[in-house]
């Protein structure tokens, strides 16, 4: 078995319970599915997002609406697909009403994405918006003054930018979605 199908054994085996759990924060949620994330296990670019949104939670996918559109064509761009690299959320059910998440989301499923990270052990995590840099480090953060940053946590490069969705409403930063993007994609290779 090579690296590649172990980690996608280690990752099955990592949802199994989360699938079955009853009472806890993900099957109280009204949402349809748990969105795990997906992509190459054993990749080295990780892309981790705020929250499935309700294309998302319909498919059962990560970015899979418009901002996915826009960061599928951001990666098409560099010559990567989804395939080559690993996309995720910090929260992996969608939050009523397409809210922004609670803390209590957040933390309850950051051991989740903790798990998830250390079995696909990436060089470089790329964050994108405010939200899964702050449920990552567990603390407040500013985008504007972090994005583009190169920053270490855990002995994994992180690069934080801004979320797909605040480009789409604010085309004019859309280059520095691109750099950023570009900039994780060149660590990572
Ligand atoms: N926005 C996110 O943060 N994640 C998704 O999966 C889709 C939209």
């Amino acid at each position: 078995m090579n690296a590649t199908e172990y980690k996608k054994q280690l990752l099955n085996e990592l949802y199994k319970p989360y699938q079955k759990c009853k009472g806890c924060h993900f099957s109280m949620n009204p949402a349809t599915q748990i969105v795990f994330g997906e992509g190459n296990p054993d990749a080295s670019l990780v892309f981790i997002g705020e929250a499935p949104g309700r294309e998302e939670d319909l498919q059962g996918r990560p970015f899979v609406g418009r901002s996915g559109k826009l960061l599928d064509r951001i990666l098409q761009a560099a010559d990567k697909s989804r395939q080559n690299v690993f996309i995720t959320n910090i929260v992996k059910i969608r939050p009523p009403n397409n809210r922004k998440p609670l803390l209590s989301e957040i933390e309850s499923s950051r051991p989740l994405l903790l798990n998830q990270l250390k079995i696909i052990r990436p060089q470089v995590i790329c964050t994108l918006g405010a939200a899964a840099l702050e449920g990552l480090l567990e603390k407040p953060i500013k985008i504007t003054q972090m994005r583009g940053k190169k920053i270490k946590w855990n002995n994994i490069t992180v690069i934080p930018t801004f979320h797909p969705a605040y480009i789409l409403r604010n085309q004019k930063e859309l280059h520095k979605l691109v750099e950023d993007i570009s900039y994780a994609i060149s660590l990572s290779s």
